[in-house]
């Protein structure tokens, strides 16, 4: 059975490997030069960049994806355990470090406010017993109808799960101090939400980052990248890059002809794992659309961002592996992203830092820095190349300031990526870097759904679908698809 996969991202990419190991017969159709999507990798005078994910995070999740080939992740990279987790610039004064070790994190809160720390070890055992039941029960089921979320265990946690009640209460009613408040919430970017929008269970996300870790495959995100499509090759699936999916032609609810800029192909099926709304709104025709534009005027979009990728001609100090700058305007900055009414590129942003040249010797020549700076901004907003200078200069601004280096001066490379290179490169909606938000009615079977309504023989994979968001939660999708498609057609 022929099976063509539209989009070489970690959802299709995981697709493919787990649809050739089950027999099927699999072509990846890429517009881009190389795999990997929002994970591609972009090099330069030397300094390597991975453009999109810097954070390895959940390793569970990643083993069991691993495990389903019979295989590890150490069979394809070699992990680092970072420490500090992450650092940091909370205003224009303080830093801190979040260690790997749960005690010294302890201890921090506990600087914040007396009482704080005990505060913090009840916080992470609700958000690991949350995270637990969300793995072991929701993360890897598909939910087709309202009945699936009745399940007998999911009712019994519902007391549990707060479902009426934001992430910003919840800590907000546990926590007084600003700070403890912003390092928590802050988690939530990882799921491109904001803690308004965003229902309390998912600070289960808390587990996640300070109790599992962070890790670094050595190499770079883009060894993960290398890992699935080495598998999916392993399995026999190809791989077409610079190929443009323009159209999937429906004859009889099927799909009958993929339609690329440079060729035609005939396949039994079909899995798009390009952004869903392009695959929706222009690969189809609006009768064979399960959602039409109407639906996805109303959802709620994640981020965009501007990311800054810089070649330093020396080393910056004073910055950790990943570093998170909390601005004043927290609330402010939370609303010029997520409310379209006052959306704006904001004056004082947060932003984050990576420096993967401080663990990994092949990202930057000897003695110099590669410097990954990511702003969020509202998906939708105009995007000049005037509004990004003047966006990336705010931010040099203060990181300068807060380290006190004129970093600037030695900036040798420099590229700014932002909304219309989402469009661009990746046909994203509105420029969204990550897809639909988890808000409570956009988690689950709130999501757009794994198979199409109207095309028989047409799924979808990837950071819009249920789990969501991230690349573990992409290859989550793809197990789920891969599972419903070897249950339906067997093995070919
Ligand atoms: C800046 C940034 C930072 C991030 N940081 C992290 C992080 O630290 N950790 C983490 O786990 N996650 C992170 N994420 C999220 C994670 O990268 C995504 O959730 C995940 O990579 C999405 O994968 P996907 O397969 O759903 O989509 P994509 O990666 O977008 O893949 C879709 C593919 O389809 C292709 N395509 C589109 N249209 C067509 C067409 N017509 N024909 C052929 N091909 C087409 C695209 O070019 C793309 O390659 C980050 C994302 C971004 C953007």
């Amino acid at each position: 059975m022929k099976v063509i996969i539209v989009g070489a991202g970690f959802g299709g990419m995981s697709a493919a490997a787990l649809l050739a190991r089950d027999g099927f017969d699999v072509t990846v159709i890429e517009k881009n030069e190389q795999p990997g999507g929002r994970g591609s990798v972009y090099q330069e005078d030397g300094y390597t960049f991975d453009m999109g994910p810097s954070w390895y995070l959940m390793p569970d999740v990643y083993e069991q994806f691993f495990a389903d080939f019979k295989k590890k992740p150490e069979d394809f990279f070699t992990l680092e355990n970072l420490d500090p987790l992450y650092r940091i610039f909370y205003y224009d004064k303080e830093v801190y470090d979040i260690s790997s070790d749960p005690e010294e994190n302890y201890q921090l809160f506990e600087s914040f406010e007396p009482g704080s720390g005990l505060k913090l070890q009840k916080y992470l055992e609700s958000s690991r017993e949350l995270y637990e039941f969300s793995v072991n029960e929701m993360l890897y089921k598909d939910y087709r109808s309202v009945l699936d979320l009745l399940s007998g265990k999911l009712l019994l946690k519902a007391p549990k799960l707060r479902l009426w009640e934001n992430l910003d209460h919840y800590v907000n009613k546990q926590f007084e101090s600003d700070q403890a408040r912003k390092i928590l919430e802050y988690a939530i970017g990882f799921l491109g939400g904001s803690p308004q929008n965003t229902p309390s269970f998912y600070h289960l996300v808390s587990h996640a980052d300070l109790t599992l870790g962070v890790y670094y495959p050595r190499g770079g995100m883009r060894e993960i990248v290398y890992a699935v499509r080495d598998l999916a090759e392993s399995y026999g699936a190809k791989f077409i890059y610079n190929q443009r999916v323009e159209l999937l032609e429906v004859h009889e609810n099927r799909v009958k002809r993929v339609i690329t800029d440079k060729a035609v192909y005939e396949p039994d099926l079909v899995v798009v794992n390009a952004d869903y709304h392009h695959g929706e709104v222009d690969l189809l025709t609006p009768e064979n659309r399960s959602y039409d534009e109407n639906y996805w005027e109303k959802k709620i979009l994640s981020p965009s961002a501007m990311v800054a990728y810089l070649g330093v001609n020396r080393r910056v100090e004073g910055l950790a592996h990943h570093n998170l700058f909390l601005e004043r305007d927290w609330e402010d900055g939370f609303n010029a992203v997520f409310n379209p009414e006052i959306a704006v590129w904001p004056e004082n942003p947060s932003y984050y830092v990576n420096v993967p040249s401080l663990t990994d010797d092949t990202a930057a020549p000897p003695g110099c820095d590669t410097l990954y700076i990511l702003a969020p901004l509202a998906p939708g907003l105009e995007d000049t190349p005037q509004l990004r200078e003047a966006f990336y200069q705010r931010i040099m601004d203060d990181l300068e300031t807060k380290l006190n280096d004129n970093i600037r001066d030695d900036v040798v490379f420099k590229r700014l990526f932002a909304l219309n290179d989402f469009q661009d490169r990746y046909n994203a909606y509105k420029g969204t870097a990550f897809g639909l938000t988890h808000t409570l009615d956009q988690t689950a079977l709130f999501r757009p759904a794994h198979q199409s309504q109207k095309v028989k023989n047409l799924y979808y994979t990837g950071q819009y679908t249920h789990p969501g968001i991230g690349v573990p939660m992409t290859m989550v999708s793809s197990q789920m698809v891969a599972r419903e498609i070897k249950e339906k057609y067997g093995r070919p």
